[in-house]
Protein backbone atom coordinates (compact mmCIF):
# COMPACT_ATOMS: atom_id res chain seq x y z
CA UNK A 1 0.00 0.00 0.00
CA UNK A 2 2.64 2.78 -0.87
CA UNK A 3 1.54 5.99 0.45
CA UNK A 4 -2.22 4.99 1.56
CA UNK A 5 -4.25 8.34 0.81
CA UNK A 6 -5.18 10.78 3.45
CA UNK A 7 -7.05 13.30 4.71
CA UNK A 8 -7.19 15.63 8.18
CA UNK A 9 -10.90 17.07 8.94
CA UNK A 10 -12.36 18.38 11.97
CA UNK A 11 -15.38 16.42 11.35
CA UNK A 12 -16.21 13.73 9.57
CA UNK A 13 -19.82 12.53 8.47
CA UNK A 14 -20.39 8.79 7.11
CA UNK A 15 -23.01 8.68 5.39
CA UNK A 16 -24.96 10.89 2.98
CA UNK A 17 -28.68 10.77 3.67
CA UNK A 18 -30.86 13.16 5.32
CA UNK A 19 -29.16 13.05 8.77
CA UNK A 20 -25.63 12.88 7.17
CA UNK A 21 -26.14 15.85 5.25
CA UNK A 22 -27.96 17.92 7.48
CA UNK A 23 -25.18 17.09 10.30
CA UNK A 24 -22.46 18.30 7.47
CA UNK A 25 -23.99 21.45 6.90
CA UNK A 26 -24.21 22.19 10.30
CA UNK A 27 -20.48 21.49 11.18
CA UNK A 28 -19.70 23.72 7.93
CA UNK A 29 -21.55 26.32 8.79
CA UNK A 30 -20.45 26.37 12.13
CA UNK A 31 -16.53 26.93 10.95
CA UNK A 32 -15.29 22.98 10.92
CA UNK A 33 -13.83 21.41 8.10
CA UNK A 34 -15.57 18.56 6.94
CA UNK A 35 -16.22 15.50 4.91
CA UNK A 36 -19.07 13.60 4.06
CA UNK A 37 -18.02 9.93 3.00
CA UNK A 38 -20.78 7.52 1.33
CA UNK A 39 -20.75 4.03 0.09
CA UNK A 40 -23.04 5.19 -3.20
CA UNK A 41 -23.60 7.52 -4.88
CA UNK A 42 -24.18 10.98 -3.56
CA UNK A 43 -28.02 11.09 -3.21
CA UNK A 44 -28.70 7.57 -3.51
CA UNK A 45 -29.14 6.98 -0.03
CA UNK A 46 -32.56 5.80 1.83
CA UNK A 47 -33.71 9.12 2.41
CA UNK A 48 -34.46 9.50 -1.00
CA UNK A 49 -37.12 6.86 -0.98
CA UNK A 50 -39.15 8.08 1.67
CA UNK A 51 -42.67 9.14 0.28
CA UNK A 52 -44.86 9.91 2.54
CA UNK A 53 -44.34 12.92 4.47
CA UNK A 54 -41.85 14.65 6.99
CA UNK A 55 -44.08 14.99 10.68
CA UNK A 56 -43.92 18.57 12.05
CA UNK A 57 -46.57 20.45 13.78
CA UNK A 58 -46.91 23.08 12.25
CA UNK A 59 -50.41 23.60 12.57
CA UNK A 60 -51.07 24.62 9.04
CA UNK A 61 -54.18 22.18 8.78
CA UNK A 62 -54.99 21.90 12.24
CA UNK A 63 -54.46 25.01 14.05
CA UNK A 64 -54.54 23.22 17.66
CA UNK A 65 -51.71 21.19 16.47
CA UNK A 66 -48.34 21.88 18.58
CA UNK A 67 -45.50 20.12 19.66
CA UNK A 68 -47.32 19.03 22.98
CA UNK A 69 -49.31 17.38 21.00
CA UNK A 70 -46.79 15.81 18.47
CA UNK A 71 -44.83 15.00 21.71
CA UNK A 72 -47.81 13.05 23.42
CA UNK A 73 -48.26 11.56 19.69
CA UNK A 74 -44.86 10.45 19.98
CA UNK A 75 -44.08 8.84 23.01
CA UNK A 76 -47.41 7.30 22.47
CA UNK A 77 -46.55 5.33 19.30
CA UNK A 78 -43.11 4.41 20.78
CA UNK A 79 -45.21 2.96 23.65
CA UNK A 80 -43.14 5.27 26.43
CA UNK A 81 -40.06 3.74 25.62
CA UNK A 82 -39.05 6.70 23.73
CA UNK A 83 -36.36 8.99 25.32
CA UNK A 84 -38.39 11.63 26.07
CA UNK A 85 -36.13 14.56 25.80
CA UNK A 86 -35.33 13.51 22.05
CA UNK A 87 -39.15 12.73 21.38
CA UNK A 88 -39.45 16.49 23.14
CA UNK A 89 -36.90 18.49 20.97
CA UNK A 90 -37.97 16.30 17.96
CA UNK A 91 -41.66 17.85 18.43
CA UNK A 92 -40.47 21.40 19.22
CA UNK A 93 -37.75 22.01 16.74
CA UNK A 94 -39.19 19.78 13.20
CA UNK A 95 -41.87 22.66 12.32
CA UNK A 96 -38.24 25.49 11.95
CA UNK A 97 -36.31 22.69 10.13
CA UNK A 98 -39.03 21.86 7.85
CA UNK A 99 -39.28 25.75 7.12
CA UNK A 100 -35.91 25.64 6.66
CA UNK A 101 -35.88 23.45 3.95
CA UNK A 102 -38.30 25.54 2.29
CA UNK A 103 -35.49 28.63 2.73
CA UNK A 104 -32.97 26.33 0.95
CA UNK A 105 -35.11 25.97 -2.17
CA UNK A 106 -37.15 22.48 -1.52
CA UNK A 107 -41.34 22.97 -3.09
CA UNK A 108 -43.45 21.41 -0.57
CA UNK A 109 -47.21 20.65 -1.73
CA UNK A 110 -49.58 23.85 -0.53
CA UNK A 111 -53.04 24.01 1.16
CA UNK A 112 -55.73 26.50 -0.46
CA UNK A 113 -54.08 29.21 1.48
CA UNK A 114 -50.59 28.59 0.38
CA UNK A 115 -49.30 27.47 3.18
CA UNK A 116 -47.08 24.41 3.69
CA UNK A 117 -49.40 21.30 2.78
CA UNK A 118 -50.05 18.61 5.82
CA UNK A 119 -51.01 15.00 5.33
CA UNK A 120 -52.37 12.29 8.06
CA UNK A 121 -50.39 9.35 8.76
CA UNK A 122 -50.94 6.42 11.39
CA UNK A 123 -50.34 7.72 15.48
CA UNK A 124 -50.64 11.21 14.45
CA UNK A 125 -53.89 12.96 15.78
CA UNK A 126 -53.80 15.78 13.02
CA UNK A 127 -52.21 16.24 9.50
CA UNK A 128 -48.73 16.67 10.25
CA UNK A 129 -46.87 15.65 7.28
CA UNK A 130 -45.34 18.01 5.06
CA UNK A 131 -44.77 16.44 1.60
CA UNK A 132 -43.96 16.87 -2.15
CA UNK A 133 -46.73 14.09 -3.54
CA UNK A 134 -45.14 10.16 -2.63
CA UNK A 135 -41.81 12.24 -3.53
CA UNK A 136 -40.76 13.79 -0.28
CA UNK A 137 -37.57 12.14 0.61
CA UNK A 138 -36.42 13.10 -3.46
CA UNK A 139 -37.20 16.53 -2.64
CA UNK A 140 -35.50 16.80 0.67
CA UNK A 141 -32.04 15.29 -0.36
CA UNK A 142 -32.24 17.33 -3.89
CA UNK A 143 -32.20 19.75 -1.34
CA UNK A 144 -29.82 18.91 0.97
CA UNK A 145 -27.31 17.92 -1.47
CA UNK A 146 -27.76 20.93 -3.12
CA UNK A 147 -26.56 22.69 -0.20
CA UNK A 148 -23.98 20.44 0.80
CA UNK A 149 -22.28 21.61 -2.76
CA UNK A 150 -23.27 24.89 -3.15
CA UNK A 151 -21.23 25.43 0.39
CA UNK A 152 -17.86 23.70 -0.93
CA UNK A 153 -18.54 20.64 1.33
CA UNK A 154 -16.06 17.50 0.52
CA UNK A 155 -17.60 14.36 -0.45
CA UNK A 156 -15.85 11.38 -1.17
CA UNK A 157 -18.47 9.08 -2.64
CA UNK A 158 -18.15 5.38 -3.45
CA UNK A 159 -16.22 4.87 -0.05
CA UNK A 160 -17.12 2.30 2.55
CA UNK A 161 -15.53 3.40 6.45
CA UNK A 162 -15.08 -0.18 8.05
CA UNK A 163 -13.42 1.05 11.19
CA UNK A 164 -13.12 3.89 13.90
CA UNK A 165 -9.90 4.66 14.80
CA UNK A 166 -9.10 6.09 18.55
CA UNK A 167 -6.07 7.18 20.33
CA UNK A 168 -6.52 7.05 24.69
CA UNK A 169 -10.55 6.22 24.32
CA UNK A 170 -11.31 9.01 21.65
CA UNK A 171 -11.72 9.08 18.27
CA UNK A 172 -9.44 9.95 15.72
CA UNK A 173 -10.19 9.48 12.32
CA UNK A 174 -11.94 6.95 10.18
CA UNK A 175 -10.84 3.99 7.73
CA UNK A 176 -12.27 2.60 4.65
CA UNK A 177 -12.07 1.40 0.93
CA UNK A 178 -12.73 3.03 -2.46
CA UNK A 179 -15.86 0.68 -4.14
CA UNK A 180 -14.04 1.22 -7.27
CA UNK A 181 -10.30 0.82 -6.94
CA UNK A 182 -9.65 -1.10 -3.61
CA UNK A 183 -7.46 1.28 -2.25
CA UNK A 184 -7.57 2.07 1.51
CA UNK A 185 -7.92 5.94 2.88
CA UNK A 186 -7.29 7.08 6.31
CA UNK A 187 -9.11 10.04 7.88
CA UNK A 188 -7.40 11.62 10.71
CA UNK A 189 -10.17 13.48 12.05
CA UNK A 190 -11.14 14.75 16.35
CA UNK A 191 -14.87 13.46 15.35
CA UNK A 192 -16.74 11.07 13.02
CA UNK A 193 -20.95 11.61 12.58
CA UNK A 194 -22.20 8.25 11.87
CA UNK A 195 -25.29 8.87 9.80
CA UNK A 196 -25.64 4.98 8.15
CA UNK A 197 -29.27 4.13 8.29
CA UNK A 198 -30.82 0.82 9.53
CA UNK A 199 -30.43 -2.78 9.24
CA UNK A 200 -32.80 -4.30 6.76
CA UNK A 201 -30.68 -6.37 4.82
CA UNK A 202 -30.11 -9.05 7.45
CA UNK A 203 -33.49 -9.65 6.83
CA UNK A 204 -35.04 -11.51 3.40
CA UNK A 205 -38.43 -9.29 3.08
CA UNK A 206 -37.29 -5.56 3.44
CA UNK A 207 -38.02 -2.45 1.87
CA UNK A 208 -34.48 -1.73 1.99
CA UNK A 209 -31.80 -1.63 -0.42
CA UNK A 210 -28.66 -3.37 -0.11
CA UNK A 211 -27.02 -0.47 1.88
CA UNK A 212 -28.53 -1.02 4.77
CA UNK A 213 -26.36 -3.37 6.19
CA UNK A 214 -25.81 -1.58 9.91
CA UNK A 215 -22.56 -0.57 9.40
CA UNK A 216 -22.91 2.04 11.65
CA UNK A 217 -24.15 0.15 14.21
CA UNK A 218 -21.27 -2.26 13.57
CA UNK A 219 -19.19 0.76 13.62
CA UNK A 220 -20.37 1.71 16.99
CA UNK A 221 -19.80 -1.24 18.77
CA UNK A 222 -16.23 -2.21 17.72
CA UNK A 223 -15.53 1.45 19.08
CA UNK A 224 -16.48 0.63 22.17
CA UNK A 225 -20.35 2.67 22.37
CA UNK A 226 -23.50 0.86 23.40
CA UNK A 227 -26.56 0.54 21.13
CA UNK A 228 -30.20 0.62 22.97
CA UNK A 229 -33.87 -0.64 21.78
CA UNK A 230 -32.21 -3.48 19.53
CA UNK A 231 -35.43 -5.71 19.85
CA UNK A 232 -37.80 -3.28 18.14
CA UNK A 233 -37.69 -3.78 14.46
CA UNK A 234 -40.15 -1.77 12.34
CA UNK A 235 -42.25 -4.26 10.05
CA UNK A 236 -43.89 -1.96 8.04
CA UNK A 237 -47.50 -3.46 7.06
CA UNK A 238 -47.73 -2.54 4.09
CA UNK A 239 -44.73 -4.09 1.12
CA UNK A 240 -45.59 -5.66 -2.14
CA UNK A 241 -45.92 -9.30 -2.17
CA UNK A 242 -46.26 -9.90 -6.13
CA UNK A 243 -44.21 -10.85 -8.04
CA UNK A 244 -41.04 -12.43 -5.97
CA UNK A 245 -38.76 -9.97 -7.68
CA UNK A 246 -40.14 -7.12 -5.53
CA UNK A 247 -41.44 -8.93 -2.38
CA UNK A 248 -41.04 -6.29 0.26
CA UNK A 249 -40.40 -3.13 -1.87
CA UNK A 250 -43.07 -0.54 0.24
CA UNK A 251 -46.29 0.86 -0.48
CA UNK A 252 -46.85 3.95 1.32
CA UNK A 253 -48.65 4.48 4.34
CA UNK A 254 -50.22 7.73 2.19
CA UNK A 255 -52.41 5.33 0.56
CA UNK A 256 -54.57 4.50 3.61
CA UNK A 257 -54.03 8.13 5.48
CA UNK A 258 -55.71 9.43 1.51
CA UNK A 259 -58.67 7.06 2.17
CA UNK A 260 -57.43 3.64 1.43
CA UNK A 261 -58.75 0.19 3.47
CA UNK A 262 -57.84 -3.28 3.93
CA UNK A 263 -60.19 -6.16 3.47
CA UNK A 264 -59.29 -9.86 3.46
CA UNK A 265 -60.41 -12.65 1.15
CA UNK A 266 -63.69 -12.40 2.48
CA UNK A 267 -64.05 -8.74 1.30
CA UNK A 268 -64.31 -7.73 5.48
CA UNK A 269 -62.62 -4.86 6.32
CA UNK A 270 -61.09 -6.62 9.49
CA UNK A 271 -59.15 -3.82 11.13
CA UNK A 272 -62.46 -3.33 13.18
CA UNK A 273 -61.88 -6.41 15.06
CA UNK A 274 -57.89 -5.42 16.17
CA UNK A 275 -58.44 -2.11 17.72
CA UNK A 276 -56.54 -2.17 20.92
CA UNK A 277 -57.18 -0.84 24.22
CA UNK A 278 -54.69 1.08 24.50
CA UNK A 279 -56.16 3.18 21.42
CA UNK A 280 -59.85 2.03 21.74
CA UNK A 281 -61.00 5.92 22.78
CA UNK A 282 -59.26 7.20 19.97
CA UNK A 283 -60.48 5.07 17.00
CA UNK A 284 -63.36 4.72 15.24
CA UNK A 285 -65.54 1.77 15.60
CA UNK A 286 -68.05 1.93 13.03
CA UNK A 287 -67.29 2.44 9.10
CA UNK A 288 -69.53 4.86 8.99
CA UNK A 289 -67.50 7.12 11.64
CA UNK A 290 -64.30 6.03 10.43
CA UNK A 291 -65.02 7.30 6.92
CA UNK A 292 -66.32 10.42 7.73
CA UNK A 293 -63.18 11.65 9.62
CA UNK A 294 -61.45 11.97 6.53
CA UNK A 295 -63.75 15.17 6.33
CA UNK A 296 -64.46 16.01 9.34
CA UNK A 297 -61.73 15.04 11.96
CA UNK A 298 -63.21 17.29 14.73
CA UNK A 299 -66.08 15.03 15.32
CA UNK A 300 -65.00 11.71 14.77
CA UNK A 301 -62.42 9.40 15.44
CA UNK A 302 -59.51 7.95 13.42
CA UNK A 303 -60.05 4.90 11.13
CA UNK A 304 -58.46 1.52 12.45
CA UNK A 305 -56.32 1.69 9.53
CA UNK A 306 -54.31 4.51 10.62
CA UNK A 307 -53.01 2.66 14.04
CA UNK A 308 -49.53 2.53 14.28
CA UNK A 309 -47.26 0.44 12.16
CA UNK A 310 -46.97 -2.70 14.73
CA UNK A 311 -50.84 -2.42 15.60
CA UNK A 312 -51.70 -3.14 11.53
CA UNK A 313 -48.68 -5.18 10.77
CA UNK A 314 -49.27 -7.91 13.72
CA UNK A 315 -53.46 -7.54 12.31
CA UNK A 316 -52.54 -8.46 8.94
CA UNK A 317 -50.22 -11.20 9.51
CA UNK A 318 -52.59 -12.69 11.74
CA UNK A 319 -55.46 -12.45 9.22
CA UNK A 320 -52.81 -14.30 6.56
CA UNK A 321 -52.28 -16.92 9.12
CA UNK A 322 -55.97 -18.01 9.41
CA UNK A 323 -56.06 -18.49 5.74
CA UNK A 324 -58.05 -15.44 4.77
CA UNK A 325 -54.76 -13.94 2.58
CA UNK A 326 -55.16 -12.98 -1.32
CA UNK A 327 -53.78 -15.20 -3.91
CA UNK A 328 -50.05 -13.99 -3.11
CA UNK A 329 -50.02 -14.48 0.63
CA UNK A 330 -50.35 -10.54 0.86
CA UNK A 331 -54.19 -8.64 1.98
CA UNK A 332 -55.85 -6.40 -0.10
CA UNK A 333 -55.32 -2.80 0.15
CA UNK A 334 -58.24 -0.70 -1.76
CA UNK A 335 -58.26 3.20 -2.60
CA UNK A 336 -60.07 2.18 -5.99
CA UNK A 337 -62.97 1.69 -5.03
CA UNK A 338 -62.78 4.99 -2.22
CA UNK A 339 -61.11 7.47 -4.65
CA UNK A 340 -61.22 8.71 -8.20
CA UNK A 341 -59.12 7.76 -10.62
CA UNK A 342 -57.64 11.44 -10.69
CA UNK A 343 -57.27 11.55 -6.77
CA UNK A 344 -55.65 8.87 -7.38
CA UNK A 345 -52.98 9.44 -9.77
CA UNK A 346 -52.81 13.01 -8.21
CA UNK A 347 -51.96 12.35 -4.73
CA UNK A 348 -49.95 8.69 -5.27
CA UNK A 349 -48.51 9.04 -8.74
CA UNK A 350 -45.47 6.77 -7.96
CA UNK A 351 -47.09 4.15 -6.20
CA UNK A 352 -49.69 4.28 -9.55
CA UNK A 353 -46.52 3.82 -11.63
CA UNK A 354 -44.99 1.08 -9.50
CA UNK A 355 -47.64 -1.05 -9.45
CA UNK A 356 -48.23 -0.57 -13.06
CA UNK A 357 -44.95 -1.79 -14.11
CA UNK A 358 -43.94 -4.06 -11.39
CA UNK A 359 -46.75 -5.92 -11.24
CA UNK A 360 -49.53 -4.88 -13.85
CA UNK A 361 -52.17 -3.83 -11.39
CA UNK A 362 -53.96 -0.40 -11.84
CA UNK A 363 -54.30 0.66 -8.72
CA UNK A 364 -57.34 3.47 -9.86
CA UNK A 365 -59.60 -0.05 -10.86
CA UNK A 366 -57.82 -2.82 -8.68
CA UNK A 367 -56.62 -3.44 -5.18
CA UNK A 368 -53.23 -3.55 -4.15
CA UNK A 369 -52.01 -6.81 -2.37
CA UNK A 370 -49.87 -6.16 0.49
CA UNK A 371 -48.21 -7.68 3.37
CA UNK A 372 -45.43 -6.71 5.90
CA UNK A 373 -41.91 -5.99 4.93
CA UNK A 374 -39.02 -5.15 7.44
CA UNK A 375 -38.76 -0.81 7.13
CA UNK A 376 -36.95 0.62 9.99
CA UNK A 377 -34.76 -0.06 13.03
CA UNK A 378 -36.08 2.02 15.89
CA UNK A 379 -32.65 0.59 17.97
CA UNK A 380 -29.44 1.95 17.15
CA UNK A 381 -26.44 3.70 18.89
CA UNK A 382 -26.89 5.02 22.38
CA UNK A 383 -26.29 8.84 22.46
CA UNK A 384 -26.72 12.26 24.22
CA UNK A 385 -30.25 13.89 23.54
CA UNK A 386 -29.08 17.06 23.35
CA UNK A 387 -25.57 16.52 21.24
CA UNK A 388 -26.06 12.58 19.71
CA UNK A 389 -22.58 12.36 21.53
CA UNK A 390 -21.76 8.15 21.86
CA UNK A 391 -20.91 7.10 24.94
CA UNK A 392 -16.93 6.98 23.17
CA UNK A 393 -15.82 10.50 22.99
CA UNK A 394 -15.70 12.52 19.85
CA UNK A 395 -18.05 10.16 18.41
CA UNK A 396 -21.84 11.21 17.36
CA UNK A 397 -24.67 8.96 15.74
CA UNK A 398 -27.97 10.37 13.60
CA UNK A 399 -30.69 9.45 11.98
CA UNK A 400 -31.61 5.88 11.57
CA UNK A 401 -28.33 4.20 13.06
CA UNK A 402 -28.94 6.14 16.54
CA UNK A 403 -31.70 5.03 18.94
CA UNK A 404 -33.84 6.75 21.87
CA UNK A 405 -36.09 8.81 19.45
CA UNK A 406 -39.15 6.30 18.93
CA UNK A 407 -38.77 4.24 21.48
CA UNK A 408 -40.31 0.71 20.51
CA UNK A 409 -42.38 1.82 17.24
CA UNK A 410 -41.47 4.51 15.14
CA UNK A 411 -44.40 6.89 13.60
CA UNK A 412 -44.49 7.15 9.93
CA UNK A 413 -43.03 10.85 9.52
CA UNK A 414 -41.17 10.67 12.61
CA UNK A 415 -38.00 9.63 11.05
CA UNK A 416 -37.34 12.28 8.33
CA UNK A 417 -38.04 15.14 10.79
CA UNK A 418 -35.76 12.87 13.10
CA UNK A 419 -32.92 13.55 10.56
CA UNK A 420 -33.39 17.06 9.97
CA UNK A 421 -33.20 18.08 13.89
CA UNK A 422 -30.66 15.68 15.18
CA UNK A 423 -28.53 16.22 12.29
CA UNK A 424 -28.20 20.06 12.71
CA UNK A 425 -27.79 19.23 16.41
CA UNK A 426 -24.81 16.40 15.87
CA UNK A 427 -23.01 18.60 12.97
CA UNK A 428 -23.08 21.69 15.77
CA UNK A 429 -21.93 19.48 18.70
CA UNK A 430 -19.14 17.96 16.52
CA UNK A 431 -17.84 21.26 15.43
CA UNK A 432 -17.88 22.91 18.83
CA UNK A 433 -15.65 20.17 20.61
CA UNK A 434 -13.29 19.57 17.65
CA UNK A 435 -13.06 23.46 18.02
CA UNK A 436 -12.24 23.49 21.58
CA UNK A 437 -9.78 20.65 21.65
CA UNK A 438 -6.01 21.84 22.68
CA UNK A 439 -4.69 18.95 20.85
CA UNK A 440 -5.40 16.13 18.29
CA UNK A 441 -5.79 13.04 19.06
CA UNK A 442 -3.20 11.07 16.54
CA UNK A 443 -4.10 8.24 14.49
CA UNK A 444 -1.95 4.73 15.19
CA UNK A 445 -0.03 2.94 12.37
CA UNK A 446 -1.06 -0.30 13.99
CA UNK A 447 -4.82 0.17 14.26
CA UNK A 448 -4.45 1.36 10.40
CA UNK A 449 -2.87 -1.91 9.44
CA UNK A 450 -5.12 -3.29 11.60
CA UNK A 451 -7.78 -2.56 9.73
CA UNK A 452 -6.36 -3.39 6.59
CA UNK A 453 -5.16 -6.76 7.74
CA UNK A 454 -8.68 -7.23 8.44
CA UNK A 455 -10.22 -5.63 5.52
CA UNK A 456 -8.04 -8.16 3.29
CA UNK A 457 -8.48 -11.49 5.25
CA UNK A 458 -11.15 -12.87 2.79
CA UNK A 459 -8.56 -12.83 0.02
CA UNK A 460 -6.23 -14.89 2.11
CA UNK A 461 -8.71 -17.83 2.92
CA UNK A 462 -8.55 -20.85 0.64
CA UNK A 463 -11.39 -23.35 0.14
CA UNK A 464 -13.85 -21.38 2.20
CA UNK A 465 -17.56 -20.42 0.99
CA UNK A 466 -18.19 -17.29 -0.10
CA UNK A 467 -20.55 -14.32 1.40
CA UNK A 468 -23.59 -14.72 -0.87
CA UNK A 469 -24.27 -18.29 0.27
CA UNK A 470 -23.87 -17.16 4.31
CA UNK A 471 -25.53 -13.64 3.75
CA UNK A 472 -28.73 -15.76 2.25
CA UNK A 473 -28.89 -18.08 4.88
CA UNK A 474 -28.72 -15.03 7.57
CA UNK A 475 -31.55 -13.55 5.72
CA UNK A 476 -33.96 -16.65 5.77
CA UNK A 477 -33.28 -17.35 9.48
CA UNK A 478 -33.69 -13.45 10.87
CA UNK A 479 -36.99 -13.67 8.74
CA UNK A 480 -38.19 -17.04 9.54
CA UNK A 481 -37.14 -16.66 13.48
CA UNK A 482 -36.28 -12.88 14.70
CA UNK A 483 -39.66 -11.81 12.47
CA UNK A 484 -42.89 -9.94 12.79
CA UNK A 485 -44.00 -12.76 15.99
CA UNK A 486 -41.31 -13.73 18.22
CA UNK A 487 -40.68 -16.97 20.52
CA UNK A 488 -38.45 -18.09 22.80
CA UNK A 489 -37.62 -21.07 21.70
CA UNK A 490 -37.10 -19.82 18.14
CA UNK A 491 -34.97 -16.80 19.07
CA UNK A 492 -32.72 -19.38 20.84
CA UNK A 493 -32.69 -21.55 17.61
CA UNK A 494 -31.46 -17.91 16.23
CA UNK A 495 -29.08 -17.70 18.11
CA UNK A 496 -27.41 -20.93 17.51
CA UNK A 497 -27.77 -20.51 13.54
CA UNK A 498 -25.73 -16.54 13.94
CA UNK A 499 -23.41 -18.39 15.86
CA UNK A 500 -23.00 -21.02 13.52
CA UNK A 501 -23.23 -18.84 10.63
CA UNK A 502 -20.57 -16.32 12.19
CA UNK A 503 -18.11 -19.54 12.02
CA UNK A 504 -18.95 -20.21 8.81
CA UNK A 505 -17.60 -16.40 8.00
CA UNK A 506 -14.43 -16.91 9.71
CA UNK A 507 -13.39 -19.02 6.74
CA UNK A 508 -15.05 -16.99 3.84
CA UNK A 509 -13.42 -16.61 0.72
CA UNK A 510 -13.62 -13.96 -2.36
CA UNK A 511 -12.80 -14.59 -6.03
CA UNK A 512 -10.52 -11.81 -8.12
CA UNK A 513 -9.06 -8.25 -7.33
CA UNK A 514 -9.29 -5.54 -5.00
CA UNK A 515 -10.48 -3.90 -7.99
CA UNK A 516 -14.51 -3.15 -8.33
CA UNK A 517 -15.57 -6.33 -6.12
CA UNK A 518 -19.58 -6.69 -4.98
CA UNK A 519 -17.87 -9.81 -3.20
CA UNK A 520 -15.41 -8.11 -1.04
CA UNK A 521 -17.82 -5.40 -0.23
CA UNK A 522 -20.41 -8.01 0.76
CA UNK A 523 -17.74 -9.54 2.62
CA UNK A 524 -16.88 -7.09 4.99
CA UNK A 525 -20.36 -6.06 5.01
CA UNK A 526 -21.46 -8.95 6.28
CA UNK A 527 -18.74 -9.13 9.58
CA UNK A 528 -21.94 -6.62 10.45
CA UNK A 529 -24.68 -8.05 9.38
CA UNK A 530 -23.88 -10.77 11.83
CA UNK A 531 -22.83 -8.65 14.81
CA UNK A 532 -26.28 -6.60 14.52
CA UNK A 533 -28.66 -9.84 13.96
CA UNK A 534 -27.02 -11.28 17.23
CA UNK A 535 -28.12 -7.91 18.94
CA UNK A 536 -31.15 -8.32 18.01
CA UNK A 537 -31.89 -11.47 18.81
CA UNK A 538 -30.52 -11.60 21.86
CA UNK A 539 -32.19 -8.54 23.07
CA UNK A 540 -35.67 -10.02 21.30
CA UNK A 541 -34.95 -13.13 23.87
CA UNK A 542 -34.45 -11.86 27.27
CA UNK A 543 -37.55 -8.56 26.71
CA UNK A 544 -39.95 -11.32 28.12
CA UNK A 545 -42.83 -8.96 26.99
CA UNK A 546 -44.80 -7.44 23.84
CA UNK A 547 -44.48 -3.99 23.00
CA UNK A 548 -44.28 -1.84 19.65
CA UNK A 549 -41.92 -3.53 17.17
CA UNK A 550 -41.15 -6.37 19.86
CA UNK A 551 -44.32 -9.05 19.75
CA UNK A 552 -43.57 -12.15 22.02
CA UNK A 553 -46.52 -15.08 21.49
CA UNK A 554 -45.20 -16.21 24.26
CA UNK A 555 -45.24 -13.03 26.54
CA UNK A 556 -48.49 -10.96 24.57
CA UNK A 557 -48.79 -8.47 27.39
CA UNK A 558 -47.32 -5.28 27.69
CA UNK A 559 -45.45 -5.51 31.08
CA UNK A 560 -45.42 -1.71 32.27
CA UNK A 561 -43.80 -2.25 35.80
CA UNK A 562 -41.03 -4.28 34.72
CA UNK A 563 -40.51 -3.76 31.07
CA UNK A 564 -41.34 -0.82 30.83
CA UNK A 565 -39.03 1.20 33.01
CA UNK A 566 -35.92 -0.40 31.40
CA UNK A 567 -33.69 -0.38 28.42
CA UNK A 568 -31.62 -3.17 26.96
CA UNK A 569 -28.26 -2.36 26.19
CA UNK A 570 -26.04 -4.19 23.87
CA UNK A 571 -22.21 -3.80 24.13
CA UNK A 572 -19.28 -5.71 22.34
CA UNK A 573 -18.45 -8.91 24.58
CA UNK A 574 -14.81 -8.92 25.88
CA UNK A 575 -13.45 -11.10 23.38
CA UNK A 576 -14.78 -8.68 20.66
CA UNK A 577 -16.38 -12.01 18.65
CA UNK A 578 -20.16 -11.19 20.30
CA UNK A 579 -22.11 -9.05 22.45
CA UNK A 580 -23.53 -8.86 25.62
CA UNK A 581 -26.64 -7.41 26.92
CA UNK A 582 -27.24 -4.84 30.11
CA UNK A 583 -30.26 -3.14 31.60
CA UNK A 584 -30.48 0.41 32.57
CA UNK A 585 -33.40 2.23 33.87
CA UNK A 586 -35.35 5.09 31.41
CA UNK A 587 -34.51 8.35 32.01
CA UNK A 588 -37.08 10.32 34.03
CA UNK A 589 -39.62 12.44 32.44
CA UNK A 590 -40.01 15.73 33.93
CA UNK A 591 -43.60 16.15 35.74
CA UNK A 592 -44.51 19.25 33.63
CA UNK A 593 -44.49 16.43 30.70
CA UNK A 594 -46.40 13.60 32.64
CA UNK A 595 -48.91 16.24 32.67
CA UNK A 596 -49.57 15.39 28.88
CA UNK A 597 -49.94 11.49 29.82
CA UNK A 598 -52.71 11.42 32.53
P1 LIG B 1 -29.87 6.98 4.75
O1 LIG B 1 -30.68 7.99 4.07
O2 LIG B 1 -30.12 5.57 4.38
O3 LIG B 1 -28.36 7.23 4.43
C1 LIG B 1 -27.37 6.31 4.81
C2 LIG B 1 -26.08 6.74 4.18
O4 LIG B 1 -25.01 6.05 4.78
C3 LIG B 1 -25.97 6.45 2.69
O5 LIG B 1 -25.37 7.55 2.07
C4 LIG B 1 -25.05 5.23 2.63
O6 LIG B 1 -24.34 5.15 1.43
C5 LIG B 1 -24.14 5.55 3.78
N1 LIG B 1 -23.41 4.44 4.37
C6 LIG B 1 -23.89 3.34 4.99
N2 LIG B 1 -22.88 2.58 5.45
C7 LIG B 1 -21.72 3.23 5.11
C8 LIG B 1 -20.33 2.97 5.32
N3 LIG B 1 -19.92 1.88 5.95
N4 LIG B 1 -19.43 3.84 4.83
C9 LIG B 1 -19.83 4.96 4.17
N5 LIG B 1 -21.13 5.26 3.96
C10 LIG B 1 -22.05 4.41 4.43
N6 LIG B 1 -39.46 8.07 6.89
C11 LIG B 1 -40.27 9.14 7.06
O7 LIG B 1 -40.16 9.89 8.03
N7 LIG B 1 -41.24 9.43 6.14
C12 LIG B 1 -41.43 8.66 5.03
O8 LIG B 1 -42.27 8.97 4.22
C13 LIG B 1 -40.58 7.50 4.84
N8 LIG B 1 -40.73 6.68 3.76
C14 LIG B 1 -39.82 5.64 3.55
C15 LIG B 1 -39.90 4.86 2.40
C16 LIG B 1 -38.98 3.82 2.17
C17 LIG B 1 -39.09 2.99 0.92
C18 LIG B 1 -37.96 3.57 3.12
C19 LIG B 1 -36.96 2.47 2.91
C20 LIG B 1 -37.89 4.35 4.27
C21 LIG B 1 -38.82 5.37 4.50
N9 LIG B 1 -38.75 6.17 5.65
C22 LIG B 1 -39.58 7.25 5.81
C23 LIG B 1 -37.64 6.00 6.59
C24 LIG B 1 -36.56 7.00 6.26
O9 LIG B 1 -36.49 7.20 4.87
C25 LIG B 1 -35.21 6.53 6.73
O10 LIG B 1 -35.29 6.11 8.05
C26 LIG B 1 -34.23 7.69 6.65
O11 LIG B 1 -34.19 8.20 5.35
C27 LIG B 1 -32.84 7.28 7.08
O12 LIG B 1 -31.98 8.37 6.85
P2 LIG B 1 -30.49 8.33 7.28
O13 LIG B 1 -29.90 9.65 6.88
O14 LIG B 1 -30.38 7.88 8.67
O15 LIG B 1 -29.89 7.15 6.36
Amino acid sequence: EGGMERHQYDVVVVGAGGAGLRAAIAAHEAGARTAVVCKSLLGKAHTVMAEGGIAAAMGNRWPEDNWEVHFRDTMRGGKMLNNWRMAQLHAQEAPERVQELEDWGALFDRTEDGLISQRDFGGHKYARLAHVGDRTGLEMIRTLQQRTVQLGIDVFMECTITEVLKDDGRVSGAFGYWRESGRFITFEAPTVILATGGIGKSFKVTSNSWEYTGDGHALALRAGAALINMEFVQFHPTGMVWPPSVKGLLVTESVRGDGGILRNSEGKRFMFDYIPEFFRSETADTEEEADRWYEDKKNNRRPPELLPRDEVARAINSEIKAGRGSPHGGIFLDIASRRSPEFIRKRLPSMYHQFKELADVDITAEPMEIGPTCHYVMGGVEVDADTQESAVTGLYAVGECSGGMHGSNRLGGNSLGDLLVFGKRAGEAAAAYAAGLPARPAVDEDDVKAASASALAPFEVEGGENPYSIQQDLQQSMNDLVGIIRTAAELESSLVEIEAFKERAKGMVVEGHRQYNPGWHLSIDLRNMLIVSEAIAKAALAREESRGGHTRDDFPQTDNEVWGKKNLVVTLDAAGTGVELSEKPLPVMPDELKKYFD
